[in-house]
């Protein structure tokens, strides 16, 4: 096993708005994205896998990849989880622990609309489905605009909130916005998360750092030409002319 991947989705749902194309994935599309993924021979691995494989050496299988969605929209489980479970496809969604029951507060901007978020009963129920769940900060601040205080306070209530409503630890952690410092990279690992997704696009392999991992971005409106393309490059972009050029850079570096 030489390398996997990790997709980063939102919202699995109609977009409302031109700005959350990106962010939310029609139903019928996502499902026709993981059909692509098993057809290609990947196996869906999760979080937990992708945990041991660092801490204990244990293997992952060959194409392995994850599914991540970030925030806990409340679409997760109204569109993802039949679909999850349709495939017995493993997954995990990173909470902002303040927001459970709540709306997209923190998407403040106009051009978004307002959704509501996971409550606590929709979680458990997907917890009790093999869905893994994974802390994304309390209220999703941006953590290089914190100090190291607040970033704990962060990082440790979110943590302690899930495994009391769980009952059992919450190893892992996605960064707001992929923002991360240092500091905030070091204090993740303080807190006893075991890994952390950042946005960094490309694939993981043994040499990654487990508190940052990359993810390969899937935009909701990606058709599944642009997703193949995504995930054999391990790049958020794809575009028809894309493979030229990549392998005109590697040609290039080649021979200089
Ligand atoms: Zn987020």
């Amino acid at each position: 096993m030489s390398r996997f991947i990790i997709l980063m989705y939102h919202m699995i749902s109609e977009p409302q708005t031109a700005a959350e194309v990106r962010f939310a994935c029609p139903p019928k599309r996502f499902e026709k994205h993981l059909q692509l993924l098993l057809r290609k021979g990947y196996t869906p691995v999760s979080i937990n896998q992708v945990s041991n494989y660092y801490t204990q050496n244990i293997p992952l299988p060959d194409k392995a990849v994850l599914i991540t969605l970030d925030d806990g929209f409340e679409d997760n489980y109204l569109n993802a989880l039949p679909i999850f479970q349709r495939y017995q496809i493993p997954a995990v969604i990173y909470l902002a622990t303040g927001l459970i029951g709540k709306t997209n507060q923190w998407m403040s901007a106009p051009t978004f609309s307002m959704r509501k978020m996971l409550s606590w009963s929709q979680i458990k129920e997907m917890s009790d489905h093999g869905i893994e769940f994974g802390s994304h900060t309390v209220s999703h601040p941006r953590l290089n605009e914190l100090d190291d205080a607040k970033i704990d306070q962060e990082l440790t209530v979110s943590k302690q909130t899930i495994e009391e409503n769980l009952g059992n630890e919450c190893a892992h952690f996605a960064y707001p916005y992929g923002l991360l410092t240092e500091s905030a990279r070091d204090l993740v690992q303080k807190t006893g998360f075991k890994t952390a997704c950042s946005t960094r696009s490309g694939f993981n392999n043994v040499e990654r750092d487990p508190l940052i991992l990359h993810r390969i971005e899937v935009y909701g409106n990606d058709p599944a030409w642009k997703l193949s393309q995504k995930i054999n490059f391990g790049s958020n972009k794809a575009s028809l002319l894309f493979p030229f050029q990549y392998y005109a850079k590697r040609l290039i570096s080649r021979l200089g």
